[in-house]
């Protein structure tokens, strides 16, 4: 044996000097919800082959579990140690970096290596299915039930004479319109109830007809082959000298994490191609680009296939287990050397990363909202310290958190602030919502022929502003943060507001299913026809939502094309691309949606960017309300005024003297982030202080407080008796959402200066309390995003 790492040379000395050896032990990290790890014992013939992250086959009660080996060791002192079933892998799983990289998230984040591990691997590899991760075969093509609107119907009149007193077939009609004339059946059947029976009674009426289609999984594939023959884009100056000096950083023998600040069209995505051609062409190392969501992203991934073909691989939710695998094994063997993908990307096997690089680093869905609850962008700056590579974050409103390690000399700064066509960025205008609100009353009052508006949706300022866009031939992106037609149903007789059975939360109206619907679990219901409490049949629909705004936009608008992005037209896998598509060729003027529309796209036509209402986000009972709102506002501004044409935004609000507005108006994000960073000081939120909130929750309402009450004083008398005096405990309370799939739910905070007193304690809290017993649940979330 020539070149033997430290293991083996160990296992070897082992087996010479112990002739009986019958192998030896591991302890296997299990993804289950303890942090033990369990012994077991290796034999002879596995022993060789056994290392640190092989998965193995073990017994587990009565069942069979796959687990990870945490460690190899020789003896054991315990007694009556079970073997192993099967060692499933003899080569080395992770490259060792990966290893660490997954060992360091177990630790920080108080997870237990398996379930970190199992994050880290495609679903067929940890699953039990027939033999235990040997199934990767491709699955067949798929295929699905298509329905899809063959006779259109122009007149109010012919739906009215065809439907009669058929309203779901109506209804089913309209939602089919509304997706853009074609959907899934299951989506039709299983996310908006309509009943099989209604759909084939529009196939029988001849407006719509059903047909088999075969799907490729992969959008990236559907999209046709990328163009890469065109002109490649010259930096500019400002470019150029951004990825000079980015350069030299990644060149530093321990690089760390950089920050780029670039204005939204200041050209972020030239300056990641350009550092990825020096990593992966010029020193054929290979690089991980992390995106918050990658369905929604899809020119941005198109520029990367472009550029890099065939060595990228598109980590995206529509592939298949067998696609995920393949993407996965190609990526380990280094067939294919750059990845891009969302949040878990950042576990991606490649052996030698020259590149991290994490765009829109600010967005909340970065960070894991189960166990291992990680941030993507603090295992990002950590593998990359790991590998020796450098971590590049980009984003026009950088996160506090990372702001503030700018400040302190740990992350270095890079920035872009000016837009690449040389254009201003937008002007941004506030419209005070209640003084338009009277101004629309008093217009109503003198004139007999206005009729009394309803919910005030658009502004005089905001319909003269799209009614402009739209004579110009124009685009128009409008935000509206919040989802379904209203999001109250109250009773005016006693006040009931209708509300979830499972979650303390209130059910939201959907028109065009007629269902009020809870947005945290899967309850819905028919609307009511009279209050169940005090039988009024007064019933009002408060609290706007898009499917409203859609309506609105219908009868104020009517020539003009919409379509609507949100969950609810989204459901099928590929709906993102056919709507963005659809706007991108212009068949679409005005583009409608959720915070889903307000990333990354970039459409040259949009001249006018609206938002419905800015309160929706800024009312949120959460520390990071202002930063969210700014970082919303200033993302979904961007979209305006990115081609020849100069934008514009105009923004509805009823708190237009909120700093956050303010500052989001001008652009102005050092101002924002000065304010904020100084209102955090004294409630002492991050970045000032570290972070954790525990949740406790349970069936009963009572053993869960008293539980988390436990919980709380038990930390509170850790720091006493460490007399550790510069951490705290805030709490124990009930959750802002303190119901949730039928689940009580209390927390509190900890929070801490020093971030090893905040592990410290977490450890301490996980192993001392983490089975609470009676089916209660203790869940810890360091450094959360949110604290619903
Ligand atoms: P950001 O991500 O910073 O908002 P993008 O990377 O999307 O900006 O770039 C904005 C637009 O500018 C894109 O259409 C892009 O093709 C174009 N662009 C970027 N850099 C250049 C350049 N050096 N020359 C010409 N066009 C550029
Ligand atoms: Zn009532
Ligand atoms: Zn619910």
């Amino acid at each position: 044996m020539s070149r033997a790492t430290v293991g083996e040379m160990t296992r070897e000395t082992i087996h010479s000097s112990n002739d009986d050896s019958t192998g030896g032990f591991c302890e296997v990290a299990l993804a289950r919800p303890f942090l033990q790890q369990l012994t077991y014992r290796v034999p002879a013939d596995a022993w060789q082959a056994a290392s640190p992250g092989a998965r193995v086959l073990v017994p587990l009660g009565g069942k069979r579990a796959i687990g990870f080996v945490a460690a190899l060791k020789r003896d054991s002192e315990l007694k009556n140690v079970r073997s192993i079933i099967e060692l499933l892998d003899p080569e080395p799983l992770f490259p060792p970096a990966l290893l660490d990289v997954a060992r360091w998230v177990a630790e920080y984040y108080v997870a237990p290596l398996g379930m970190v591990l199992r994050a880290a691997l495609p679903p067929s590899l940890t699953t039990l299915r027939g033999k235990a991760g040997r199934d990767t075969a491709r699955e067949p093509a798929l295929r699905r039930q298509v329905i899809r609107v063959v006779r259109e119907l122009p007149t109010l009149s012919e739906r009215e004479s065809l439907f009669g007193r058929a309203t779901r077939q109506r209804e089913a009609y309209e939602v089919l319109e509304s997706l853009g004339g074609e959907t899934t059946v299951s989506h039709l059947a299983t996310q908006l109830g309509f009943s099989r029976a209604v759909l084939q009674g529009l196939v029988d009426k001849g407006l719509a007809e059903r047909t088999t289609q075969i799907v490729s999984r992969d959008p990236f594939a559907q999209m046709g082959p990328v163009d890469s023959s065109g002109p490649r884009l010259t930096p500019t100056t400002d470019q150029a000298a951004v990825i000079r000096r980015l350069l030299e950083q990644a060149s530093d023998d321990q690089p760390g994490v950089a920050l780029l600040r670039g204005v939204t069209g200041s050209g972020k995505t030239l300056v990641y191609l350009e550092l990825l051609e020096r990593v992966v062409t010029e020193q054929g190392r290979s690089a991980l680009v992390l995106v918050p969501e990658i369905s929604l992203t899809p020119q941005t991934v198109s520029r990367f296939r472009a550029r890099f073909g065939d060595l990228v691989a598109v980590l995206h939710s529509g592939l298949s287990a067998g696609e995920r695998y393949d993407e996965w094994r190609a990526l380990r063997d280094g067939t294919k050397r750059v990845v891009i993908g969302a949040r878990s990307a950042v576990f991606a096997p490649v052996p030698d990363p020259g590149l991290i690089i994490l765009d829109e680093e600010h967005e909340g869905s970065y960070k894991q909202a189960d166990t291992p609850r990680y941030h993507a962008r603090s295992v990002a700056a950590m593998r990359a310290r790991l590998e020796g590579c450098l971590c590049l974050l980009g984003s026009a409103t950088p996160a506090l958190e990372s702001w503030a390690n700018v400040q302190a000399g740990k992350y270095r700064l890079y920035e872009l602030l000016a837009r690449v066509t040389g254009h201003t960025l937008p002007r941004v205008e506030l419209v005070d919502l209640t003084q338009a609100r009277e101004e629309e009353r008093e217009a109503a009052e003198s004139s007999a022929t206005e009729p009394s508006p309803g919910p005030l949706i658009f502004t005089r300022r905001l319909r003269k502003s799209i009614l402009a866009r739209l004579e110009r031939n124009e685009q128009v992106i409008l935000l509206l943060n919040r989802r379904g037609y209203a999001t109250f149903v109250q009773c005016d007789g006693c006040g009931k507001v209708w509300s979830c059975r499972q979650c303390n939360v209130s059910l939201t109206y959907h028109r065009r299913r007629r269902r009020i619907v809870c947005h945290h679990c899967a309850y819905e219901a028919d609307p009511p026809l009279r209050c169940d409490e005090c039988s009024s049949t007064e019933l009002t629909y408060t609290g706007l939502g898009t499917e409203q705004v859609e309506r609105g936009l219908g009868e104020l608008f009517p020539q003009a094309r919409l379509a609507r992005m949100d969950l609810d037209t989204t459901g099928t896998k590929w709906a993102h691309f056919q709507i963005l598509e659809r706007f991108r060729q212009r068949e679409v003027d005005i583009l409608l949606g959720t915070q889903m529309i307000a990333k990354g796209l970039d459409f040259p036509h949009v001249t006018l960017v609206g938002v419905i209402n800015a309160d929706v986000s800024l009312n949120l009972p959460d520390f990071r309300a202002s930063e969210r709102t700014f970082q919303l506002l200033s993302q979904v501004a961007g979209r305006s005024g990115r081609g020849a044409e100069a934008g514009e935004v105009v923004v509805q609000t009823s708190r237009p003297s909120h700093f956050a507005l303010q500052a989001a108006a001008r652009h102005d994000y050092l101002a924002f982030a000065d304010r904020e960073l100084e209102d955090r000081l004294e409630p002492g939120y991050p970045p000032h202080r570290r972070l954790a909130n525990v949740v406790v929750s349970g069936l009963n309402e009572e053993a869960v407080a008293e539980a988390t009450e436990r919980v709380a004083d038990w930390a509170r008398s850790l720091f006493e008796q460490a007399n550790i005096r510069d951490a705290e405990i805030l709490g124990p309370a009930p959750c802002p959402i303190d119901r949730l799939r039928n689940r009580w739910r209390w927390h509190f905070l900890v929070k801490a200066d020093r971030p090893a007193v905040l592990g410290f304690a977490l450890r301490e809290m996980a192993t001392h309390h983490g089975q609470l017993g009676g089916r209660l649940r203790l869940e810890i979330d360091r450094d959360p995003e949110a604290l619903m």
